[in-house]
């Protein structure tokens, strides 16, 4: 048979279908710092809308309206003054499994389409990004789940492709990039970002690990969670102010048809939305504070530009060169990949003002269109 080779940006084109970044609202249980405050819920919902109330100010409150909007599905407990009771105020309580039902499936269904999958955690430290992404001890989270499901998936094929999945892992700390998975060095010396035509921006010489199983990469997981730790030590940081990314590359080859399909997914973990604080010397605190900020600010500069652009208005340059974040989310951001972002909140009025950003930058995330197409060769 006659192989015909249709290049990726001709058949890309063809398919190129208009869709806009998920978004999903999920608020976490008190903790106990909350709980011994004394503090009360501001936040309610009905169906896919949450509204926020100011605390200071009960009769101004705001609604937003998203794809998805939970409650945590425990740890909401009723006190005599019936301060901390969601069930009143309507909305949906979401398990780990209702979530990835939600927006793990649809990431793993697009990349095995073909298509550049990206899930975003979105958030303050504490709201819990990690238990969504990662999870802990039994409460699986969306990337191991993910990954279970990928290999059942492939496990399962009934046709004749044959498929490869590569894992990475890495981190963006002060602007550098670490390769969580190197085995040479612990380095913070950092890896470089790099850019071609082809595959856009790329981290050069970044580990990618082929996998075969979902036990593989949990391996794969702890050992970059151990770096991360490790590395943060080193550098006397906290990891919650750094932006953890995994990218499962998935490659499919369908030898009868001559077809390759290639899809990247993109899961990240992003620093803590909150204003860093301070911590460490005055030089260091100086230098965290301006390349975190610089990242998450890049981020949400690129995320505007881009909502504005949906609402019609004119914009001129979309500034995904000014932070290693945005050089890497591309293709996520307004580009060639089907994108969820999930944004955590704590429920407690003490964080009103971080929770209403969240909401915010939340808001705007949704308005960005991708223009997602299959990779074939
Ligand atoms: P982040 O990664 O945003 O800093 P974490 O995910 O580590 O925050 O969450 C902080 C704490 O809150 C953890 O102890 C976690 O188990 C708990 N938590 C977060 N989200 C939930 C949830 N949806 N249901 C139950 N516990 C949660
Ligand atoms: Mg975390």
């Amino acid at each position: 048979m006659r192989c015909i080779h249709v290049s990726m940006r001709a058949r890309g084109l063809e398919m190129a279908s208009k869709d806009c970044v998920k978004v999903a609202v999920r608020v976490r249980p008190f903790n106990k710092r909350e709980r011994d405050a004394g503090s009360r819920c501001i936040i309610s919902m009905t169906s896919n809308n949450i509204s926020i109330q100011d605390p200071r100010n009960p009769q101004n409150s705001r609604a937003f309206t998203f794809d998805y909007t939970y409650w945590s599905h425990s740890g909401f407990s009723r006190n005599k003054d019936g301060l901390f009771v969601p069930e009143e105020t309507g909305g949906r309580y979401a398990d780990q499994a209702s979530v990835f039902l939600d927006l793990g499936q649809g990431i793993l269904d697009n990349a095995l389409q073909g298509y550049n999958a990206t899930l975003l955690a979105y958030g303050q430290t504490g709201s819990g990004k990690s238990y969504s992404m990662v999870g802990y001890g039994p409460n699986k989270g969306l990337i191991p789940t993910l990954c279970e499901r990928l290999f059942q998936s492939i496990r399962s094929m009934q046709d004749s492709r044959q498929c490869q999945v590569f894992f990475s892992m890495l981190e963006i700390y002060n602007e550098q990039v670490v390769d969580l998975l190197s085995k040479t060095s612990r380095s913070v010396s950092g890896l470089r970002v790099r850019e071609d035509q082809q595959r856009g921006f790329y981290v050069e010489g970044l580990r990618r690990v082929p996998c075969d199983s979902a036990v593989q990469v949990e391996q794969l997981m702890d050992q970059g969670t151990r770096t991360r730790t490790t590395a943060a030590t080193h550098m006397n940081a906290n990891s919650s102010r750094s932006h953890m990314l995994i990218i499962i590359q998935l490659k499919q080859i369908f030898s009868k048809e001559c077809i390759t399909k290639q899809s990247n997914i993109y899961l990240v973990d992003l620093a803590g939305s909150e204003r860093q604080r301070s911590s460490g010397s005055e030089a260091d605190r100086l230098k965290e504070g301006t390349a975190i900020n610089l990242s998450l600010t890049t981020l949400g500069n690129v995320i505007s530009a881009l909502a504005d652009m949906t609402l019609g208005k004119k914009v001129v340059h979309i500034p995904y060169r000014d932070s290693v974040l945005t050089k890497l989310l591309q293709s996520a951001l307004g580009g060639n990949s089907r994108t969820v972002m999930i944004a955590t909140l704590s429920p407690a009025d003490i964080c009103y003002e971080e929770s209403l950003s969240t909401l915010r930058y939340a808001e705007r995330a949704k308005r960005i269109q991708n223009k997602a197409v299959v990779n074939e060769s």
